[in-house]
C-alpha cells in the first residue's frame, strides 16, 4: 500500500519523465512527485524537432508535453536545469550537481538517449551538428534556412530516421544533401533491403544525393568552418555543415555508476527492466529510451527508441512504481514524415529475424503496407501513406497470425478477414 507521505522521484525531463509524472497524479497518488530534468525547458516531445518545428512550421508551444502551469496545478516539483549525479541506493537518495540531496521511496530513471558522436577528425568544428535537444533544432533550423538562400551544402552522415527526416527538411529549405551510410539502403538495421529501397527511391526522387557502402572518416576545414566530407573510399564531399545522425546511446551512466544491472550492449544497451519496468533494485524502476525491457510478447530484451513507448512506457512504470499488476508487452509502434509521405510501423522485425517481406499495394506509387514474416508469422507491418490499419496490424502481430499470403498481398480482401 502506498500512503500519502511518501515521495516519488523522477530522473528525466522527458516524455517518459513527464508522463510517468501525470499517472501518478491520475493514479491517485497523493505523496510527493519530484520531476528533475538537466534541461531548462519543461518536457517536450522531439518528434517534431526533424520535422513541423524545424520546417518552421509548427510553433515552439506546441511540442510541450503540459502546459507549463500544470506542474503547479497537479503538485508536481520541479527541478529543471539540475543534473542527478549520483545515486545511493541503501540510502534511498539522489544527489543533484548542485549538492542537494533528495529522499526517495520510488524512483524512476527516465534519461533518454544521446546522440552517438562521429569519432573523426574535425568532429569539433562548428559546422558539425546533432539533433536531439530543442536548441540543436532551433540552431539547425537556421543553418537549413542559410544554406537554402546560399546554395550550400549539407552533408549528412547516417540514413536512419532522423538522418532522412533532416534530409527532407533540407531539401524543402532548397539545400544541396548528400547522405553518407555504410549499409546498401537506408534505415537498413531496421526495415532491410527489401522496404529501405522504397526510402532511398522517394530522396532520390527529392534530390538528396546517396554515398552508400561508406564511412565518413574526416571532416575537413578552414578557420573553424566545415569545407569537406570524406570517406573511406577516398571520396571528398563539398559541405558546408554536416549533421552527425548516426544513432542514439541510452544514457545509463547513472544506473550504471549505482550498480544496477545493464543489458547487453551488443543488443542495444540500456537498463535492464523486468516486464514490470522494474530494474534489479526493487525500488527503482526505469521507462523510455532507456529501458532495456523483458519483453514477453517477442521473448526477447528489447530497448526501444520511439515516442510511444516514452508515452506509454512512462505511465506503465508509474502503475507499477504504486503497486499495481503490469504487463509492459506493447507491440512496438513508431511513425514518421518525410514530403509527403508518411508512414506508421508497428512490430520487430529486424534482418536476420524474417523470412519474408510481403507488399499489399503499390511499393512504386508509395502507398501500401508491408509485412515481415517468419515461417508464415507477422512480426511487423508498416504502412505508408495507407491510414486507419494500426490496430488490425497490431493485432496480426500480437495474435502471432500465420495469414494465407496471397490474401495478406491483396489490398481488397480486408485485413480484418486475416485473423487466425
Ligand atoms: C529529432 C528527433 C525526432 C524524433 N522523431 C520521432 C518520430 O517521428 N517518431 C517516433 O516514434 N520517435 C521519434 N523520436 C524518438 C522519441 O522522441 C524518443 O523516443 C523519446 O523522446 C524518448 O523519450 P524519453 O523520455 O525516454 O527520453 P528523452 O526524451 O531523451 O528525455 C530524457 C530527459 O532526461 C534528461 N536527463 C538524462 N540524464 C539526466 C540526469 N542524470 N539528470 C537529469 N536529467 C537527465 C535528458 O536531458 C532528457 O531531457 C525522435 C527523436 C528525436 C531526437
Amino acid at each position: 500500500m502506498v500512503d500519502a507521505d511518501q515521495t516519488f522521484v523522477i530522473v528525466g525531463g522527458g516524455l517518459a519523465g513527464a508522463k510517468a509524472a501525470e499517472t501518478l497524479r491520475s493514479e491517485g497518488f497523493t505523496g510527493r512527485v519530484i520531476l528533475i530534468g538537466d534541461e531548462r525547458d519543461h518536457p517536450y516531445e522531439r518528434p517534431p524537432l526533424s520535422k513541423g518545428y524545424l520546417l518552421g512550421k509548427e510553433e515552439r508551444d506546441s511540442v510541450f508535453v503540459h502546459e507549463p502551469g500544470w506542474y503547479a496545478q497537479a503538485d508536481v516539483e520541479l527541478h529543471l536545469g539540475q543534473t542527478v549525479v549520483a545515486i545511493d541506493r541503501a540510502a534511498h537518495t539522489v544527489r543533484l550537481g548542485d549538492g542537494t540531496v533528495i529522499r526517495y521511496d520510488k524512483l524512476l530513471l527516465a534519461t533518454g538517449a544521446e546522440p552517438r558522436r562521429l569519432d573523426v577528425p574535425g568532429t569539433d568544428l562548428a559546422g558539425v551538428h546533432h539533433l536531439r535537444r530543442l536548441a540543436h533544432a532551433d540552431r539547425l533550423r537556421h543553418v537549413l534556412a542559410a544554406l537554402g538562400r546560399d546554395n550550400g551544402h549539407l552533408v549528412i552522415a547516417g540514413a536512419g530516421w532522423i538522418g532522412l527526416e533532416v534530409a527532407a527538411a533540407a531539401r524543402e529549405y532548397g539545400a544541396e544533401v548528400t547522405v553518407v551510410e555504410p549499409e546498401p539502403t537506408p534505415l537498413h538495421s531496421v526495415l532491410g533491403p527489401e522496404v529501405g529501397q522504397v526510402f532511398a527511391d522517394l530522396h532520390a526522387a527529392h534530390g538528396v544525393r546517396f554515398h552508400f557502402g561508406a564511412r565518413l572518416t574526416e571532416i575537413t576545414g578552414q578557420d573553424g568552418m566545415v569545407l569537406a566530407a570524406r570517406t573511406d573510399d577516398g571520396e571528398e564531399h563539398p559541405a558546408h555543415d554536416v549533421l552527425a545522425a548516426i544513432g542514439a546511446a541510452p544514457r545509463t551512466a547513472l544506473a550504471e555508476s549505482a550498480g544496477l544491472v545493464l543489458a547487453d550492449r551488443a543488443h542495444g544497451g540500456g537498463i535492464a527492466v523486468d516486464a514490470s519496468l522494474r530494474t534489479s533494485d526493487p525500488d527503482i524502476y526505469a521507462a523510455g529510451d532507456v529501458a532495456a525491457v523483458d519483453h514477453r510478447l517477442f521473448e526477447t530484451r528489447l530497448r526501444v527508441e520511439h515516442w510511444a513507448n516514452a508515452l506509454n512506457g512512462g505511465p506503465a512504470a508509474a502503475r507499477a512504481m504504486l503497486g499495481k499488476d503490469v504487463r509492459y508487452d506493447r507491440v512496438p509502434y513508431f511513425f514518421s514524415d518525410q514530403y509527403d509521405l508518411g508512414m506508421e510501423y508497428s512490430g520487430w522485425a529486424p534482418p536476420g529475424s524474417y523470412d519474408q517481406v510481403v507488399i499489399r499495394g503499390d511499393a512504386a506509387k508509395r502507398e501500401f503496407i508491408a509485412f515481415w514474416l517468419r515461417e508464415g508469422q507477422v512480426l511487423a507491418g508498416m504502412n505508408v501513406n495507407v491510414w486507419d490499419v494500426t490496430e488490425p496490424v497490431q493485432r496480426l502481430i500480437r495474435e502471432g497470425t500465420h495469414p494465407d499470403v496471397e490474401a495478406l498481398a491483396d489490398p481488397t480482401k480486408p485485413l480484418e478477414s486475416l485473423f487466425g
